[in-house]
C-alpha cells in the first residue's frame, strides 16, 4: 500500500539499525512522546532490536490516559442527566471513572452515543432540539481543531442546544514539565509528528536549548521510527541539541495555519490537570468566554466530585516513564484490557494496552525507578 509499505521496507530498516548500532557508544535514553508512536514501537520489536545501551522511555501522549479522573467523573455526571445525549468516541466510554464508566451510565439509561466525528454530534443537537447535546471533546492538538471547528460552527449556526466538555491537552508543556522533574532520565524526544502537522516547530527550539536535548520530529511507520532514534542518537552522541525534522512529508514549520486560526478563535490556553501526573501549566485549551455559551462545564455545572484511583494502579508512573508497564504488579491479573484498572489498559493507545496486546507478559521487570511525580 503506498505511503505505508515504502516506510515498512525490511531492508531499509535494518540498514538504520546497523546505523544506530554503529553510532550508539554509551547509555542513553529517549522518550517517545506519542502513544502512536509506541503502539509502533512495540508491535514491530523495535525496542527489542536497538543496542541495548539505549533505552525508549514511553511519554504521556495517550489523550485518553491523561484525561483526569475529575473530568472523567464530570462526564458521567453530565451523562446521567435525562435531558442530556452524550456524545463521545468509543474509546472513552469504558475508561473508569471513580466506581463506573461510560457504559455503566448506558446500562443504567443514560443516552450515551458513539460518534465518529463531532461533527456527528452536532448532527444530533440539530435533529433533537428538545435535548441538550453534549460532546466529550478530548485530546491532543490533533484532535483539538475538529473540535474546535465544530464548536464554531454550532455557533454560526445558531444551534444553543449544543455544548462541549472540553479537556485538551497541549504537548510543549508537558515536555518542559517532565524535563523539569527531579527524577527526569529523558536525554532526548522523538516529538509526535501529527502534533507539529497541526501546530509546527516554532515551540520547540527554545525548550531544545533550554534543556539541551536533541528533539525530532518523528512519524509512525518503522522506519519513520528508526530515522527518529537514529537521528536524535547522532546528535546526543555529538553532543548537540537542536530540533530536526525527520517526518518532512507531513510536517510544515508553520503547521497548518487553518487550523491554528480556528484554534485561537474558539480556544484559550489553561492550566490543566494530566492524570496520574498532576496540573501542568499552561499545558491546556478550554473554551473561550465568546463560547461559553457551548461551554459544558458551564452549562451543566457539577460539585461535589470526590475523586480515587483504584490503589493498585501505578498509570501515573508509567505515564511520566518512570516505570514499564509489565513492571506493575497488576499488569495481566488484576488489570487487562477487559477488567482495565487504568486508563492506560483502556485505550488503543495506552502503553499497557500495547504490553499487553504485544504479548510481553513473560518480559523480566527492569530495575523499577523511584517514582518522583513530574509535577
Ligand atoms: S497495568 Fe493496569 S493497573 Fe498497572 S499501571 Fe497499567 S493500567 Fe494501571
Amino acid at each position: 500500500m503506498k505511503y505505508i509499505d515504502e516506510f515498512q521496507d525490511p531492508e531499509l530498516a535494518r540498514r538504520l539499525l546497523d546505523d544506530i548500532h554503529a553510532t550508539v557508544t554509551r547509555p542513553w535514553a529517549l522518550m517517545e512522546v506519542c502513544g502512536g508512536q509506541t503502539h509502533s514501537i512495540i508491535r514491530h520489536g523495535i525496542d527489542q532490536l536497538l543496542p541495548e545501551q539505549l533505552e525508549l522511555i514511553h511519554g504521556p501522549g495517550c489523550p485518553v490516559c491523561v484525561t483526569p479522573l475529575e473530568v472523567i467523573d464530570k462526564a458521567l455526571e453530565i451523562a446521567s442527566r435525562p435531558e442530556v445525549i452524550f456524545c463521545s468516541f468509543g474509546d472513552m466510554l469504558r475508561v473508569p471513572g471513580t466506581g463506573r464508566d461510560l457504559f455503566q451510565v448506558r446500562g443504567e439509561g443514560g443516552d450515551v452515543r458513539v460518534v465518529y466525528s463531532p461533527l456527528d454530534a452536532l448532527r444530533i443537537a440539530q435533529q433533537n432540539p428538545d435535548r441538550e447535546v453534549v460532546f466529550f471533546g478530548i485530546g491532543f492538538e490533533t484532535t483539538a481543531p475538529p473540535n474546535a471547528m465544530t464548536v464554531h460552527q454550532a455557533r454560526k449556526l445558531g444551534v444553543r442546544n449544543f455544548s462541549m466538555l472540553v479537556s485538551h491537552v497541549r504537548v510543549p508543556p508537558a515536555i518542559e514539565a517532565i524535563m523539569s522533574s527531579p527524577s527526569c532520565r529523558v536525554q532526548g524526544f522523538l516529538a509526535a509528528g501529527h502534533v507539529c502537522s497541526v501546530m509546527g516547530v516554532e515551540e520547540y527550539p527554545e525548550l531544545a536549548e533550554r534543556f539541551r536535548v536533541p528533539i525530532v520530529v518523528t512519524g509512525f511507520e518503522p522506519l519513520d521510527i528508526l530515522e527518529g532514534v537514529r537521528r536524535a542518537v547522532r546528535q546526543l552522541e555529538r553532543g548537540e541539541h537542536t530540533v530536526d525534522n525527520a517526518y518532512a512529508r507531513a510536517v510544515r514549520p508553520e503547521g497548518n495555519p487553518a487550523a491554528r486560526a480556528m484554534l485561537e478563535d474558539v480556544f484559550e490556553v489553561t492550566d490543566r490537570a494530566w492524570r496520574g501526573i498532576g496540573v501542568i501549566p499552561g499545558s491546556g485549551w478550554r473554551l473561550s468566554s465568546k463560547y461559553r455559551d457551548h461551554d459544558a462545564e458551564h452549562r451543566f455545572p457539577v460539585d461535589g466530585i470526590r475523586t480515587e484511583e483504584p490503589a493498585e494502579c501505578r498509570s501515573g508512573e508509567v505515564l511520566q516513564g518512570l516505570l514499564k508497564p509489565h513492571e506493575c504488579e497488576a499488569f495481566g491479573t488484576l488489570c487487562t484490557p477487559r477488567t482495565p484498572l487504568g486508563a492506560t489498559m483502556v485505550s488503543s493507545e495506552g502503553a499497557c494496552a500495547a504490553y499487553y496486546l504485544y504479548r510481553r507478559l513473560d518480559m523480566p521487570a527492569t530495575k523499577t525507578r523511584e517514582a518522583t511525580p513530574v509535577v
